[in-house]
């Protein structure tokens, strides 16, 4: 805009001042023209008086060099002229100053000689005889003194042009500096040009919209972020270009991204090739997914494109769900499975075994009784780990159990009661030190800690060894402790002693009817009562397990 003002003033300004030249130069002319007529005149005045008066004889005396004299008859012919011989003239009748000073009295005229570079003022007056005295002056042309002055006026241009330029520079500079000091953050407040008025009332107007918009974006993206951040799943949007728009902080955790960067190429933060394939299809097929594992994590990646009513791209959103817990379930499932079907198959492998071989007589009599008291035993066995494996399923499909009012007194008293010649069997002696404790809880799931945390220091006990089950309330929570005179476990199973099916002697465990899955259903059991489980043993000296539950009354 400067220079746009600047061009203009200057042009201006050149095309006025040539102008004023031009004119100047023409006014001038036709000024010292009017007085050289005027002088020619008077002189051709005086000098028709002389020749009206003296004839021929005036020119006797008549000695100029600058003028010339030509005194031409009524008929046009030259009778005297002072530059030629008057004989060799042709006849003046059809020049316009003679045709006028004839008719009129006086007549005058301009004439340019064929170079231009010189032109000839005449000026002619009628005397009494009826002839005409006409005086002539030569000089140079208005043309010839333009091109003589050419030079002059070049170097007045020049200098003219630069006082235009540093004029029009000024110019456009006290125009320009209002406007650029404008402060339009505060429209109303400039002392500016009146005209302006009306713009800075709108401006400010559409500051204050604008104020508003960003203050309503603010708080949506207050919104939006409090959400996000509070997401467990990662979460990252981009823009049609792939730049980072918004990273929550699971995703920033995840793919451990800094806080510049926003507005950076998401393969700033990753590359790997699953990723750069995920993003190639998605631009592709509108869509991708892929499971990736970091950090120990098993991760499930699904990237879908943003797209407008128009179906105009505008993004990519990628979210990202941990899939840990899913797929180590998943596997544990599948474990589990496999285990349960080989934990069936032997003992239904034993009960048909033996029932084909009494089928087919092949059995001594006196040996019948104890294939059949083995088919026996290992049908007990098979309905012990059947009812062990739909208790653990339960267990599996919900931990919302109705709470309920658990006498826990009473249920160490019946499962001592159930477990009673179990223990006389093994030649273990059964200690309680009970205190009269209820609590809220689920009857069944106490009942089940307590009876096979029982049935496991019978099971794992020595001949004329003890059990000893104690329940009290100690620093706000109902400890039992279920403690014997064991075989104890060895240091090295301790991690795995809660697994499904881990036994740390399977021919022990499988021939005291073990299922492996007792301690799996103490550990449930007692997570879903909120009960913090945990074990003591020595090997050789015994074992203690401890479950401590939330006292309401606490
Ligand atoms: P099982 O049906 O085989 O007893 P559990 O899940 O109840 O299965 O126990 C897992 C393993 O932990 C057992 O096989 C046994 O080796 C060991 N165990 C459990 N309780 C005791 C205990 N009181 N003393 C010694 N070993 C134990």
């Amino acid at each position: 805009m400067n220079k746009t003002i600047f061009r203009s003033v200057l042009v201006s300004c050149i095309i006025v001042m040539v102008f004023s030249l031009a004119v100047t130069l023409a006014f001038l002319n036709s000024y010292f023209i009017n007085i050289e007529f005027e002088n020619l005149r008077a002189q051709t005045e005086l000098m028709a008086q002389a020749i009206d008066q003296l004839g021929m004889s005036y020119f006797d005396s008549f000695d100029s060099s600058v003028y010339r004299i030509t005194w031409v008859g009524s008929d046009g012919d030259v009778i005297y002229d002072t530059d030629a011989e008057q004989s060799e003239m042709e006849n003046h009748l059809d020049r316009p100053e003679i045709q006028d000073a004839a008719q009129h009295g006086h007549g005058e005229d301009r004439r340019l000689s064929d170079t231009l570079s010189r032109e000839t003022l005449y000026s002619a007056v009628r005397i009494s005889d009826g002839s005409v005295v006409r005086l002539s002056v030569t000089q140079a042309s208005v043309f010839r003194i333009t091109v003589g002055v050419i030079p002059y006026m070049l170097v007045v241009l020049v200098l003219a042009t630069l006082l235009c330029t540093f004029i029009s520079r000024r110019i456009s500079r006290r125009i320009i500096d209002p406007l650029n000091n404008l402060d339009l953050d505060n429209p109303l407040e400039n002392e500016t040009y009146e005209e302006l008025s009306p713009l800075l009332v709108r401006i400010d107007n559409q500051n204050r919209q604008i104020e508003k918009q960003i203050d309503t974006i603010r708080h949506r993206q207050k919104e939006f972020n409090a959400i996000t951040d509070n997401m467990r799943e990662g979460m990252v949007i981009l823009n049609s270009g792939d730049l980072i728009v918004s990273i929550n902080a699971s995703a920033m955790k995840l793919f451990g991204g800094g806080a510049g960067i926003i507005g950076k190429n998401i393969l700033v933060l990753e590359r790997s090739p699953e990723f750069m394939n995920a993003m190639k299809e998605v631009k592709e097929k509108g869509r991708s997914e892929y499971f990736f594992e970091r950090n120990g994590f098993v991760n499930r990646l699904i990237a879908n494109q943003i797209q407008d009513d128009n179906k105009k791209v505008l993004g990519t959103c990628i979210l990202i769900v941990d899939e840990t817990e899913k797929v180590l379930s998943e596997g544990m499932r599948r474990e589990f499975s496999a285990n349960v079907s080989h934990e069936l198959k032997t003992p239904l492998h034993s009960i048909l075994a033996s029932s084909e071989l009494l089928m087919n007589n092949l059995v001594k009599d006196e040996d019948k009784a104890t294939f059949i008291s083995r088919i026996h035993s290992e049908a007990e066995h098979l309905v012990t780990l059947v009812e062990d494996i739909i208790r653990l399923s339960q267990l599996d499909e919900t931990d919302d159990f109705p709470r309920e009012e658990v006498d826990c007194a009473a249920i160490v008293e019946s499962v001592v009661e159930a477990l009673q010649s179990s223990a006389e069997s093994h030649s273990v002696t059964l200690e309680k030190d009970v205190d009269e404790i209820s609590m809220q809880g689920v009857q069944r799931l106490f009942y089940e800690i307590v009876y096979n945390l029982t049935d496991n220091a019978i099971r794992y006990n020595r001949e004329g060894g003890w059990v000893r089950i104690s329940l009290h309330r100690q620093d706000g929570r109902i400890v039992l402790r279920v403690s014997d005179s064991g075989i104890g476990i060895p240091k090295e199973h301790f991690a795995r002693i809660f697994e499904r099916f881990y036994r740390v002697d399977p021919s022990h465990s499988r021939s005291t009817g073990g299922t492996g899955l007792g301690l799996s259903i103490v550990k449930h059991a007692s997570q879903i009562l909120g009960g913090g489980l945990s074990f003591e043993s020595e090997e050789g000296e015994g074992s203690t397990f401890t479950v401590s539950f939330p006292d309401g009354r606490a």
